[in-house]
């Protein structure tokens, strides 16, 4: 089954009666894994595999990457990983989107800091080394994914999807291809596909065989749109949170975090204050996970 990685931003704990509860406390199902940025110092971390990402998604408009101050060079992010990953644990080589008008020094420093990170990982035995495949065409990106392999790598994501995410079709075509050259290789690689996380995706990853996906999109959006979802079948529904005094259009939810928080006089499907918020956010990570449960149960259907 293909593994969805939540992802741990800026938000990786709820305060409720003077105590940090891991949003992972606070999930029906836990997810497969998690995925942390090295953009956020995280103060908990939950004890499961974690796939460390450079977070080339927060420095995407820089064409020099840089993170809290520092350049995002492959020898920082070793230094960075040797303190924060374990055993077990997933490393990403610093990476770059290809956007803005610089797009082949992002190219060129792709390759270069892919070369170079694999090189400094002597150090950090039992990771598992990961590149990201980016490209304009699919062309160039299953030529990057053939390169990152030669480079040795065993691990292989594919990054760049995020701005067409809801063109599924689009995405799903071009994975489906680059998936299927990449299994055809020699030795058997790790495929993580970043930023993807929708019910349709999650079943069409687990179709193709991808190992594994991360996704923050439905936990964001408690934040930034008020979106409260409800999980149906295998497909979410959408509501708005409301400002206080009026009536919610979404029915009361009883998912561990919801339940929880409303002993604590908390309605996660209102306005009010942060824990309403973050109680929002992980009551829709929730769903999510219970929608694409859903959607991969339910093999013949169409994506
Ligand atoms: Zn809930």
């Amino acid at each position: 089954m293909a593994k969805y990685l939540a992802v741990i931003g800026k938000t990786e704990y709820l305060k409720l009666y003077g105590r940090k509860i891991g949003i992972w406390e606070l999930l029906e199902y836990q997810p497969s894994g998690w995925l942390c940025s090295l953009a956020f110092k995280q103060s908990l971390i939950p004890n499961a595999l974690i796939l460390w990402d450079c977070g080339a998604y927060s420095y995407r408009y820089l064409d020099i990457p840089k993170l809290r101050g520092n350049l995002a060079t492959p020898k920082w992010a070793i230094h960075e990983y040797k303190e924060r990953s374990r055993i077990g644990d997933i490393i990403v080589a610093p990476d770059s989107l290809l956007l803005g008008n610089n797009i082949n020094q992002r190219r060129r420093f792709n390759y270069e800091s892919a070369a170079r990170f694999i090189e400094f990982t002597a150090e950090l035995e039992g990771r598992l080394l990961m590149a990201v495949v980016h490209g304009l065409t699919v062309e160039e990106r299953l030529e990057r994914g053939i390169e990152l392999y030669n480079l040795g790598y065993k691990a292989l994501g594919i990054g760049g999807l995020v701005p067409e995410a809801s063109n599924k079709r689009r995405n799903i075509h071009i994975i489906q291809t680059v998936v299927e050259e990449l299994q055809k290789l020699p030795s058997k690689i790790w495929i993580h596909i970043f930023g993807l996380s929708a019910p349709a995706y999650a079943k069409a990853f687990h179709q193709l065989g991808v190992t594994s996906f991360d996704g923050a999109s439905h936990f964001k959006e408690a934040f930034s749109a008020g979106s409260f979802f409800l999980a149906s079948g295998e497909k979410l529904i959408k509501h708005k949170a409301v400002k206080p005094g009026e009536i919610p259009t979404a029915h009361l939810c009883n998912c561990l975090c919801c339940l929880t928080l409303r002993k604590a006089g908390i309605d996660t499907r209102r306005y009010g204050s942060n824990q309403n918020n973050k109680g929002r956010a992980i009551h829709n990570l929730n769903q999510l996970i219970i929608a694409q449960q859903n959607a991969i149960s339910h093999k013949n259907c169409q994506p």
